[in-house]
């Protein structure tokens, strides 16, 4: 059986999502992984420790294993990560001479294991695969005053020159790419993420909004980190502006009471009196989540940057139109007026414009709805899994017949 080794040093799988640094690229490891699993591979996923009664190996599914590796503190901040990369690189190399390991292929996930991984495939002699899942030159010019203090830009053009393929979720990435790093043509391959399309599916909205005890009233709703990036604030300013609609709610899920943008949210809801309307409901499990789209007429996603936006198609999954600030990741997901709205400025009365639209409109809302299920429909993460051994392969490394 070939196996792989993903580096990820700072998204677990197992960690929960929804808080300030663990979200999308911890639902596509753990989906891309076992989908890898499923045709042939053995996937083991590297990261760091985040607590210290974890086991170092743990396994999630038949082929795939999660390995906590000790590499600095267990709370270090993201932006103090990089300092502990080089213990990450010999936690590895350890773990490999210890276990009698050896692997077909790297795939490294972000910028911090990029770095890792460039190293040890020229040790080891073997192809290196890398997603970014971010970039951090199109992040600072999304939302000005992002700007990383660390050596971030730097190791991605490196990695970019080294690798031997970079995966890129949409056309967009992969221009940007090219342009900001030079990256070379020939080694990015475009493969867009995923959704379960067994656990994301339409429900019944009464249901759904029983089981989450939410009243009858219309539902706004946004799901995801709270992070400045996300632009989540607009969408309380937008509330106030739907003057028609007092009755419609805002339900916020993610992040938590310690994060700074939570506690801005609840101060700017309070300062707006929109207390009774505005909920912020802190992280949930994923398991929850199909409820959530289900229960919600639309689910917002005010962004100023996603590379790609795996909450707009969980939602389209679940048959919920959805309303995207226009940026490149959520326009390869999201097609305007089909399965919702992209909205071009980020201000309160573009997205109230489209809101009114839509929830003054149920046969819209529903036509839009179905719409989104048949686009979602074609994105499983069997097809990104499919994608991604396809580059694999090209590289010689292929799951056994
Ligand atoms: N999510 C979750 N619970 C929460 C908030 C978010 O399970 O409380 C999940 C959400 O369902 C999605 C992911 O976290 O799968 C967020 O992914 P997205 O690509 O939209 O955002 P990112 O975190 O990559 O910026």
């Amino acid at each position: 059986m070939q196996r792989i080794a993903f580096i990820s040093v700072h998204g677990c799988p197992l960690a929960p999502l929804g808080a300030r640094s663990a979200g999308g690229m911890n639902v596509y490891l753990r989906a891309l992984a076992q989908g890898l699993g499923r045709l042939g591979f053995a996937v083991d996923i590297f990261t760091r420790a985040h607590g210290s009664d974890e086991p170092a190996i743990n396994p999630l599914d038949d082929n795939v294993r999660i390995i906590h590796l000790d590499a600095g503190p267990a709370g270090a901040p993201k932006e103090e990560l990089y300092l502990c990369l080089p213990g990450f690189l010999a936690g590895m190399k350890a773990f490999q001479v210890q276990h009698g390991l050896s692997y077909a292929l790297l795939h490294t996930h972000y910028w911090l294991s990029g770095w890792v991984g460039q190293k040890l495939a020229r040790e080891m002699g073997i192809p290196h695969v890398t997603t970014f899942h971010t970039l951090a030159e199109v992040k600072v010019r999304a939302r000005a005053g992002e700007a990383e203090a660390t050596p971030r830009s730097t190791t991605e053009r490196e990695v970019t020159a080294s690798a031997d393929r970079v995966i890129v979720s949409t056309i967009h990435e992969q221009v940007a790419l090219r342009q900001l790093y030079d990256g070379a043509r020939e080694k990015i391959r475009v493969v867009p993420g995923g959704v379960d399309l067994e656990k994301f599916h339409p429900g019944n909205q009464r249901a759904a909004r029983d089981r989450l005890g939410l009243n009858g009233h219309q539902t706004i709703l946004y799901v995801g980190r709270l992070d400045p990036i996300k632009g989540v604030e607009v969408l309380v300013h937008t509330l106030a502006q739907l003057e028609s609609r007092q009755e419609v709610q805002l339900l916020v899920v993610g992040g938590n009471q310690e994060d700074p943008e939570y506690q801005r949210l609840r101060d700017l809801r309070d300062a707006m009196a929109l207390g009774d309307r505005v909920e912020l409901l802190g992280s949930k499990t994923h398991d929850l989540m199909p409820a959530y789209y289900q229960a919600a007429d639309v689910c917002v996603v005010p962004s100023y940057y996603e590379s790609f936006g795996l909450v707009a198609l969980e939602a389209m999954a679940c048959g919920t139109p959805v309303v995207a600030s226009r940026v490149p990741g959520l326009q390869s997901i999201v097609r305007d007026n089909r399965s919702g709205y992209l909205v071009p400025w980020h201000c309160p009365d573009a997205f109230a414009d489209r809101l009114e639209v839509l929830l003054s409109n149920d046969a819209l809302r529903h036509s839009m709805g179905q719409n989104a299920r048949q686009a979602a429909v074609a994105m499983s993460w069997e097809a990104t899994a499919q994608g991604i051994a396809r580059v694999y392969a090209e590289l010689g490394v292929s799951a056994p017949e």
